[in-house]
């Protein structure tokens, strides 16, 4: 048995079940056995790729778009330049490097990064070597000031409750252990105020997610672009509400069932967008908009073209792969999302759709 499984068991067989947020948690940080305590996940060894990782364009593409941003708001100077969840530092990198030609944007900048895992920490050190970089572990950290801000796949990573529809409340998803193993079971159906609002939208049996930690950070996030200006990207898996179980299990780029491997495999939720815009008013959501979409309206494929004058054979195929694989609608195209938040009064963010209705979460999902 792995030492996290053990580790659970025993906590479970102690005080109970846990909630999947609970689980997460400890699956993801726990201080010895988390799976970012210990390890660098990403690239082809390890469990899942991201855009960042499958081509250059993405992260020198949001560079831009976060330069543009800050021209749109008068160049303020200093900014704090900030990423969530950096993984690696390749988007950072390939921001900076795509950025060096533009006026005052690197001399405004300082750069903050938000990382809990000290395996990562290190490759971020080492992607942008020749930067002043200060790390922090909670956004709450962050200076204040005006902030530009990205997070790409960061949500997705954060801890999820899950509840389970009954007659007139809900049952909270609960990890239980049986015979030194890992179950599912449903807590007591009870009444949760914070889902009175999917009650309708709902039919018995249905299972709905809360991102608990994502709300407060959209908050701080909203009010200190409101407050001092500044924009953030956000980039992820999902859409504007979520329904259905979403929880997913990754190990060596395969699905996996997350009870069995406890701390060895990546575990991630979709993303809710919808209650992200709401936490972040007074800031200015724009609607969750494909990531195909947002990187074809930022000049992706012109960009491609330049880049393949200088490629041939294999490297050209899987440069031609990888465009497609960022933008095309069976790929991340649809899937991602891309959403803004700037200041009110400020003027809208480049390859966004502004946002509509559809970005309300009460209308119906389907
Ligand atoms: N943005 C990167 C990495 C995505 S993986 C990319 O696109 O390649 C998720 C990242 O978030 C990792 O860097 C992970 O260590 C970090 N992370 C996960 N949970 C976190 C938390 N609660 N606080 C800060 N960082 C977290």
């Amino acid at each position: 048995m792995s030492a996290l499984l053990e580790t659970l068991v025993a906590r479970i067989t102690r005080t109970g079940p846990l909630s999947v947020a609970e689980f997460m948690t400890d699956c993801l940080l726990h201080p010895e056995h988390g799976y970012y305590t210990t390890r660098d996940p990403l690239g082809a060894a390890g469990d899942f790729t991201t855009a960042p990782e499958i081509s250059q364009m993405f992260g020198e593409l949001v560079g831009l778009w976060l330069a543009q941003v800050w021209m749109d708001q008068g160049r303020p100077a200093p900014v704090v330049l900030a990423e969530l969840g950096p993984g690696r530092g390749t988007l950072m990198a390939d921001a900076l490097r795509a950025t060096r030609a533009v006026p005052g944007f690197h001399e405004a900048a300082r750069l903050h990064l938000v990382e809990v895992s000290p395996a990562l920490r290190t490759r971020q050190t080492q992607a942008l070597a020749g930067w002043d970089i200060t790390f922090h572990a909670h956004l709450a950290e962050l200076p204040e000031g005006p902030l530009f801000l990205v997070a790409n796949e960061f949500f997705d990573a954060l801890p999820i409750r899950q509840f389970r529809r009954g007659k007139t409340g809900w049952h909270e998803c609960q990890i239980g252990a049986v015979e030194g193993r890992l179950v599912w079971g449903l807590g007591p159906e009870t009444r949760f105020e914070m889902l009175d609002d999917r009650l309708a939208e709902t039919r018995a049996g249905q299972i709905v997610e809360v991102n608990t930690p994502a709300l407060p950070l959209a908050g701080d996030i909203g009010t200190r672009i409101a407050s001092h200006g500044g924009a953030a990207l956000i980039i992820d898996y999902g859409d504007a509400v979520s329904l259905g179980d979403t929880v997913q299990a990754l190990r060596g780029h395969a699905p996996v069932d997350p009870l069995t491997c406890p701390g060895a495999a990546d575990l991630t939720a979709h993303v809710a967008f919808a209650p992200l815009a709401r936490a972040a008013a007074p800031a200015i959501a724009s609607a969750p908009t494909p990531q195909g979409m947002f990187l074809e309206r930022l000049g992706i494929t012109t960009r491609a073209q330049a880049l393949a004058r200088s490629l041939g054979g294999a490297t050209l195929e899987a440069h031609v792969a990888a465009h497609r694989r960022l933008t095309h609608p069976e790929e991340m195209g649809t899937l991602f999302k891309a959403m803004a938040l700037t200041p009110p009064g400020a003027p809208p963010p480049p390859g966004l759709d502004p946002a509509t209705d559809a970005t309300d979460e009460d209308k119906t999902p389907r």
